[in-house]
């Protein structure tokens, strides 16, 4: 039986998707519509509205009032027909909202690894916090310096001076297991928590397959030579944008070579020995990601035998 990715954090989202280049207009309307709701973020930091025990990423746009300034608008698509935008504020405008008890200011990897919003709204945050981010960074035309504008709603931005369109990015990065009979080849980077050990990953190239990026970057970090790859799912993982895109990969050669500035330490694993990190009943104390990150996804897959 596949393992279930359910747990994964950012992969569901509650709105229905806006289709830019078929309504224009859609933005414009949202901010004159008295229902319309609005996903905040302040810098990188979501602003979460409390209710009991529960909080909702989605704010009544009335919550912008306390907003001196903002920086960019966008229409996210909508939720039961009621248009949700996003909008992105100062990092500074996160001190309107600390100290009141209706709001809560948390950055958006506690908010999934906490679960602090339900999982079809994490998706939505996502969103926002990846697609306002580009807009903060692409304020000016990459072809010919000139200021670019908002347009399609949000999903682009055009330069006013030599006419290119500029698309929103998403930055492909292969994350993989390798695993050599009945053992996995984890590392840890040094910012990591302690003792947390997880599958290696890194960015695709232009012009490169997903699978030799992961024969690539598995020789690079860990000189180790790999084989068949197999693709078993992919993860939104908006820090700020990247797709994470999970394997299993065939591990080839058994001795590892660790690339010094990328891993502190890498290992090959027993599969008894990843299930009790799993488990968090390691006698080091050794442990795996979360379960709302993919390289747990890829460990779980390994373990269960998928
Ligand atoms: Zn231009």
């Amino acid at each position: 039986m596949p393992v279930s990715t359910d747990s994964l954090g950012f992969i569901s989202n509650v709105l229905s998707r806006h289709t830019a280049e078929r309504d224009h207009g859609a933005l414009e309307r949202a901010l004159v519509d008295p229902e319309a709701l609005t996903v905040l973020i302040a810098g990188d930091t979501p602003i979460l509205r409390t209710g009991g025990e529960s909080a909702t990423a989605f704010l009544p746009a009335s919550d912008l009032a306390r907003l001196s300034v903002h920086e960019e608008q966008i229409f996210l698509g909508t939720r039961d027909r009621t248009p949700v935008i996003g909008t992105l504020a100062p990092a500074e405008a996160v001190e309107l909202f600390t100290d009141d008890p209706a709001f809560r200011v948390v950055d958006l990897r506690s908010v999934a690894v906490q679960g602090l919003v339900s999982a079809e709204e994490l998706g939505a945050l996502a969103m926002a916090k990846s697609l306002l981010f580009w807009h903060q960074r692409h304020r000016f035309c990459p072809n010919c310096g000139a200021p670019t504008a908002l347009s399609a709603a949000g999903f682009r931005r055009d330069c006013p001076s030599c006419k290119a369109q500029h698309f929103p990015r998403t930055d492909p990065v292969v994350i993989m297991l390798v695993t050599r009979g009945d053992k996995c080849l984890l590392g840890r980077q040094a910012r990591f928590v302690a003792g947390s050990y997880s599958a290696l990953a890194g960015f695709l190239e232009p012009g490169e397959t997903i699978e030799d990026a992961v024969r690539r970057e598995v020789f690079e970090e860990a000189g180790v030579r790999v084989g068949y790859v197999r693709y078993l799912a992919s993860q939104p993982w908006p820090f700020p944008s990247s797709l994470m895109i999970g394997c299993h990969a065939e591990g080839l050669t058994g001795d590892i070579v660790r690339d010094e500035d990328e891993l502190e330490d890498a290992r090959w694993f027993s599969r008894d020995e990843v299930r009790s990190m799993l488990d968090r009943r390691h006698p080091e104390g050794l442990i795996t990601p979360p379960p709302m990150a993919i390289a747990n996804f890829l460990i779980r897959s390994f373990v269960e035998g998928a």
